[in-house]
């Protein structure tokens, strides 16, 4: 077993170092919340006063923040200079291509291997220790990379170089803020047009139009297996972190010229939601905003 340094210990990374704790590492971890340190010490990690201090003599060194900047600002102060040459750096945050690509640049010149793993599975894969993790980097990261990974997930699949964990990760968010918002869509109109929705769910996902936002996540209260429509969208993958989402998903477009016009509507919708205050719901229930309810 090794040591880690675990810092970033929020909804997703608190659920995750508890994990590797759990699988017998020895997990020195900081978060700049109390509450988020006194939570990890009693999930089994030990609380350090600093992030430089948690990646100090690590062998791995595990980032789990909330945007590119903060990932920058820790590697810049906390990690380069401070964390072993051979340990490997594993960012799990979801950011920017660019900035994951900049530090994984930077610390190959300082000897170091990086990769970029962004998760899927949100809070409950995180607490039950079975994300899919999304890795970019070399092949030699990556092997370095893996156990740690597996310890706090059920698929761990390498993508490509670094900056494509990232990638895959917006890709994919993009196709699912889409595919949810015509899942939403189509049930409100089928409803108007008289339609029972258990009846169209029953049709629609043994038909062309199953997806995993109808099958899985349907956002129809009472209709599909248990999801957070039927805790009136509480929990979840809030609204917020999936405007977040594609919007990283636009900039890495424009960086590239792609076209994604769903892309580019999905980013828009969502953001109306969250200006009209529901940036903490779950992001299924802007089918309220689809049907005219509140
Ligand atoms: P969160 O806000 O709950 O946790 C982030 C933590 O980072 C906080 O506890 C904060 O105190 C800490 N932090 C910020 N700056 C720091 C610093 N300089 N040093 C140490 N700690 C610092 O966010 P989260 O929901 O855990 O999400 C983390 C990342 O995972 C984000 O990039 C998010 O997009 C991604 N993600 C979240 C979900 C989800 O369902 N919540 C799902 C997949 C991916």
């Amino acid at each position: 077993m090794a040591r880690v340094g675990f810092i970033g210990l929020g909804n997703m990374g608190g659920g995750m170092a508890a994990n590797l704790a759990k699988a017998g590492h020895d997990v020195h971890a900081f978060d700049l919340s109390e509450e988020a340190l006194a939570n990890a010490k009693a999930n089994g990690c030990l609380p350090v006063e600093s992030a430089a201090k948690a990646a100090e003599g690590a062998e791995a060194v595990i980032t789990m923040l909330p945007a590119g900047k903060h990932v920058a600002e820790v590697y810049r102060d906390s990690v380069f200079g401070i964390a072993d040459t051979g340990a490997v750096l594993i960012d799990c945050s979801t950011i920017d291509v660019a900035t994951a690509r900049d530090v994984a640049d930077q610390a190959a010149a300082k000897g170091l291997l990086a990769v970029d793993a962004p998760v899927s599975g949100g809070i409950a894969g995180a607490q039950g220790g079975t994300l899919t993790f999304m890795v970019g980097g070399t092949d030699e990261a990556f092997e370095r990379a893996q156990p740690f990974l597996e310890d706090m997930g059920k698929a761990v699949i390498h993508a490509g170089g670094s900056g494509t964990g990232q990638t895959a990760k917006m890709c994919n968010n993009m196709i699912l803020g889409a595919t949810m918002i015509a899942t939403c869509e189509s049930f409100v109109m089928a409803k108007k047009l008289g339609l029972d929705p258990q009846k169209f769910y029953d049709i629609a996902s043994v038909s062309t139009a199953q997806s995993w936002s109808m099958t899985s996540y349907c956002p129809v209260p009472g209709v599909g297996p248990e999801a957070p429509s039927d805790r009136d969208y509480a929990g979840g993958f809030a609204t917020g972190l999936m405007l977040k989402d594609l919007r990283l998903a636009m900039d890495a477009a424009a960086t590239v010229d792609a076209d994604t016009p769903m892309g580019a509507r999905a980013t828009e919708l969502y953001q109306k939601f969250a200006e009209e205050g529901h940036a903490g719901l779950d992001f299924s229930a802007i089918i309220k905003m689809l049907a005219h309810e509140e």
